[in-house]
């Protein structure tokens, strides 16, 4: 991604952008349409650096956050997903083993019945 400062021409008032890498104090910059010099001073470097810096990091810390969140609750998910089919799983075992009590004949019903 290619961070893009936006300058206004002091000469013709036309909006152009300088790539935040060249952005640069002392390095002079023409304007496309008028061909007008630009100078960024330090101070001004310093501020587009810092606020540039203040934006993109908070993104980014804001992001892994959400990430590591998002991570969170999918390994609580899927934790209780298999959880829950491990309570499934017992739950028709329960069933298989009380419809067959040693010695008797019983006949499947409800649900068991499907899993005959
Ligand atoms: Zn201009």
């Amino acid at each position: 991604m290619t961070w893009q400062v936006p300058v206004l021409c002091q000469h013709c008032n036309d909006n152009y952008g300088i790539p935040f890498r060249h952005f640069q104090a002392g390095v002079v910059f023409h304007c496309p349409s008028c061909s007008g010099s630009f100078v960024p001073t330090s101070s001004l470097c310093k501020a587009v650096k810092d606020s540039f810096e203040q934006f993109y990091g908070g993104r980014r810390r804001k992001r892994e956050a959400y990430e590591r969140k998002r991570a969170r609750e999918q390994a609580e998910f899927e934790k209780k997903q298999s959880s829950e089919l491990a309570a499934f799983k017992e739950s028709l075992h329960q069933m298989a083993e009380e419809r067959k009590p040693a010695g008797k004949l019983v006949r499947p019903k409800g649900l068991a019945a499907m899993f005959t």
